[in-house]
């Protein structure tokens, strides 16, 4: 992409309503725009970056062994009636008649939905098991929207739900996911921790949160530090393997990690004091178990192997992806902006011209911009008549993981300067290395 043809409405100044770092940042680099309260256009950076998160969650859940689908933004009221969450679910759900006078609302989920989805087509155990899921947009309608995309009220969400003859059963699925979701945001250069969360009206241990730790987080925290020492990595790990995704699950939840709501001040207290982190968290994931809670009063059921009808075992699964690019961003920044990880960085690689209409200087750009687009890479090449400041300022600002400086003077030399944003650091090289150590940073081969 040449910047002089591209959308990047660039902020000079700190909008005044960004009370944290990451709203301030997406708003200063274009990628979103404010609708009305806790609503957001997706500029085409902030929209990119969106994108990459639902490829990877996409990726992710496949390997997993779960089925992409899609379902509707508006539902029926009458689903929710039949759950009895039509009036548990209080103000959050954005409620809306349509012109029969038919009850309608804004999905904040989706566990009535997909249960109804489940017991229309599904009859036999043979039929199971099953994940399926989708990444749709919901509506809740906070009373306190803030922080731009991380606490908004219309916002992306991947949900998901296993159905499963027994307990067992869903509970493979719940380490399962459990697995790939420590995949998933280790992928986007995050570390999420899976904490013990509140099961709410349900009850009992099964329900994770994965909390990306960051002072602005609006969770309290209380962890073992050793935790973070705790990596995915890239083991292989079969998921249809109940004992492996089962010890996966031990490991990454042995040690004491807990949100505000179930922790326990004793059994942290035995925990070695300098190993005790009292901190802040932003949840960017859950998981749940909960049995048979929308299975039993919707119907949803199968015919067992002896012939009986049980309702089934369900689980529903959530990753927020758009607050994860707020959560992103508060992990990954500095003074002069936001850091991409290279799993999720809009564009590999940016290209700054240090001096637009030189001729020399122009082809040595274009050059550089065809290798690494043949390569199957996305440079941004800063094409624009501008000072260097400007430019180097604009390149910061938007995070991208690395630079290609091209100017008159180190063309001479036969150089140009590639300098990673994450260290600052730079080394001039010739340009065709530079291109080939971006190739092997995105692990790609060169022809
Ligand atoms: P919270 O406690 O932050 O209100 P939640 O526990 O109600 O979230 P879930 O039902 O677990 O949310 O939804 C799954 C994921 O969707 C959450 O882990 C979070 O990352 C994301 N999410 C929930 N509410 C919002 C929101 N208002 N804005 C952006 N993302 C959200
Ligand atoms: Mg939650």
């Amino acid at each position: 992409m040449r910047l002089s043809r591209y959308f990047l409405p660039v902020l000079k100044e700190n909008p005044a309503e960004a009370q944290i770092v990451s709203h301030r940042y997406m708003l200063r680099a274009g990628m979103i725009k404010q609708a009305s309260a806790g609503i957001y256009s997706w500029l085409p950076l902030g929209f990119k970056v969106l994108r990459k998160l639902e490829n990877i969650v996409h990726e992710e859940q496949v390997r997993a062994g779960h089925i992409p689908m899609l379902m509707p933004t508006l539902q029926s009221a009458d689903l929710w009636r039949e759950s009895g969450r039509y009036d548990d679910y209080g103000e959050e759900m954005l409620r809306i008649t349509d012109r029969h006078k038919r009850d309608m609302l804004y999905g904040p989920t989706n566990e009535e939905l997909i249960t109804d989805i489940f017991r229309s087509h599904v009859g036999s155990y043979k039929d199971l098991p099953l994940t399926l899921y989708h990444i749709q947009w919901k509506f809740r309608d906070e009373i306190r929207p803030r922080f731009g995309v991380m606490r908004g009220r219309e916002f992306l969400m991947k949900d998901g739900y296993n159905f499963d003859l027994t307990k067992e059963d869903a509970l493979h699925a719940y380490n399962r996911h459990l697995v790939s979701y420590l995949r998933t945001y280790e992928r986007m250069g995050l570390q999420a921790i899976p904490m013990r969360a509140d099961g709410g009206p349900i009850g009992g241990d099964y329900t994770h949160e994965f909390l990306v730790l960051a002072e602005t987080g609006e969770s309290e925290v209380f962890y073992d530090s050793e935790i973070t020492d705790l990596k995915f990595g890239d083991r292989q790990i079969d998921y249809n393997n109940v004992e492996q995704c089962q010890a996966v699950l031990k490991e990454f939840t042995s040690r004491y990690a807990r949100t505000d709501e179930t922790h326990d001040e004793a059994l942290f207290n035995q925990i070695p004091e300098d190993r005790r982190r009292v901190a802040r968290g932003i949840e960017v994931g859950q998981i749940f178990y909960f049995g048979t809670k929308y299975s039993e009063p919707m119907g949803a059921t199968v015919v067992n192997d002896k012939g009986e009808r049980v309702p089934v075992h369900m689980g529903s699964h959530g990753i927020g992806v758009s607050r994860l690019i707020g959560a992103i961003i508060e992990a990954s920044h500095d003074d002069k902006g936001i850091i991409w990880p290279e799993g999720v960085t809009p564009f590999h690689c940016g290209i700054v011209n240090l001096k637009q209409g030189d001729e020399e200087a122009d082809a040595a750009c274009e050059a550089i911009y065809d290798s690494l687009t043949a390569l199957g890479l996305e440079p941004l090449y800063d094409d624009r008549n501008e000072r260097a400041g400007g430019k180097f300022a604009s390149m910061d600002l938007i995070g991208l993981p690395w630079r290609i400086t091209v100017g008159p003077r180190g063309l001479k030399n036969g150089v140009v300067e590639l300098t990673s944003r994450r260290t600052g650091e730079s080394e001039e090289l010739p340009p065709e290395q530079a291109i080939a150590k971006i190739a092997a940073i995105y692990g790609l081969a060169q022809g």
